[in-house]
């Protein structure tokens, strides 16, 4: 069996990937593939339609929020959100606090001035910044709810009266909180919600048209809302496979049911790695993700060995990114509770051996002067 801690594209629902390979060959009995049916057709509209009501009925959305399917991934809604919003000589709010995050502040800059509130850049992005002050004047604020590559959470949404525009691409959906405080959400849905390809955005309508300059119509939030997410050919494959993802969370219960089990994925996960001194999570612990966990170990060697482990029991996934280094564990909503126990299991396994190890080794030097004849491990 194969244990997916990718951070994206990640792992999804057993039942989704049956269901979407059955309608690879036969899409809901019809003879055709649902890569061959048009995206005008009412086969792919109720594909779209339930997409939509169901992203709406897990989110709790009133009916000033739109959801969109777009394409671009979420990389496009850094620039398409400022390019939307941000009128020139206007000022965005950003906090810097992962890397993503600051590809974000990046783009804003293209369309108008941007006002960095925090950053916790000094310390390799391991903290969520606190105690900000964001400008009243300000268009928008906006954070990343969930750092994937560093592994930090936001466990709170930011008291201020300035429209909140929030990156959840890795943390859609996957604990409750109050999807009608924002003004505009985005989201690839290759994390938590689906196959690469599409990007969920939800927007408030009252904040679109005021940025003053012309778009072109496929950036245009309003050309989107207007057309049903249906502007020009969609990607269909990829809506079809987040619908599925959608309706089964919504099966399991809805989010504060996954949020039940996310909990337990990522205290058991802490709870060990606090336990033992073999590793070191990395990042501040009031701050710590629940989607994505890092750690490190003291010497390269003693990560490799630990590596080869897990790869040996079916892990994949768990090298940490090339920026950070050591593990990250990605606990997304489909990922389950057995692969954690089994992980953590590895991890104690792993520990006490080598525990026992440096025990011997000090006994020995102690009581027999032995030290140096025992290899390290
Ligand atoms: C993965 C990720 C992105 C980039 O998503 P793309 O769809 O590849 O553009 C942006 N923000 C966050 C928080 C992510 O995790």
């Amino acid at each position: 069996m194969v244990h997916n801690f990718n951070s994206g594209p990640s792992v999804l629902p057993k039942e989704v990937f049956e269901e979407a390979s059955r309608a690879v060959l036969d899409f809901n009995g019809t003879g055709l593939s649902i890569l061959e049916i048009g995206h005008r057709t009412s086969l792919f509209q109720a594909v779209i339609d339930e997409a939509i009501q169901t992203t709406r009925e897990l989110m709790k959305l009133d009916s000033d929020h739109e959801v969109l399917f777009l394409h671009g991934g979420a990389s496009t809604q850094f620039f398409q959100i400022p390019m939307n919003l941000l009128a020139e000589g206007s000022t965005a709010a950003y906090l810097d606090c992962g890397t993503w995050g600051k590809k974000a502040i990046k783009e804003a800059k293209l369309y108008g001035n941007v006002e960095v509130v925090a950053s916790s850049k000094d310390r390799n992005y391991t903290y969520i910044p606190k105690g900000y002050n964001i400008p009243s004047n300000a268009t928008y604020f906006h954070y990343t709810t969930n750092n994937t590559i560093e592994g930090t959470q936001m466990h709170s949404i930011p008291e201020t009266s300035v429209p909140l525009v929030a990156d959840m691409s890795s943390d859609i959906l996957s604990y409750e909180m109050d999807f009608n405080r924002f003004a505009l959400i985005y989201a690839g849905a290759q994390k938590n919600m689906g196959a690469a390809g599409v990007n969920l955005v939800v927007v408030k309508k009252d904040i679109l048209g005021k940025a003053g300059r012309p778009l072109p119509t496929m950036m245009d939030y309003r050309e989107h809302i207007a057309n049903g997410s249906l502007l020009n050919t969609p990607p269909v494959f990829a809506i079809y496979v987040a619908m599925l993802t959608l309706r089964w969370l919504k099966q399991q219960g809805g989010v504060s049911v996954i949020e039940k089990i996310n909990d337990r994925k990522a205290q058991l996960l802490y709870d060990t790695l606090d336990s033992l001194p073999v590793f070191h999570p990395t990042v501040a612990k009031e701050d710590r993700s629940k989607m994505n966990v890092v750690w490190v170990m003291d010497d390269p060697d003693l990560e490799k060995e630990f590596l080869a482990i897990c790869k040996d029991n079916g892990m994949v996934g768990i090298k940490g990114h090339r920026s950070v280094g050591g593990f990250r564990a990605s606990l997304y909503n489909a990922l389950p509770l057995e692969s954690v126990e089994l992980l953590t299991s590895l991890m104690k396994e792993f520990a006490l051996k080598k525990l026992n190890r440096i025990c011997l080794r000090l006994f020995l030097s102690r009581h027999c002067g032995l030290l140096l004849s025992l290899p390290a491990r």
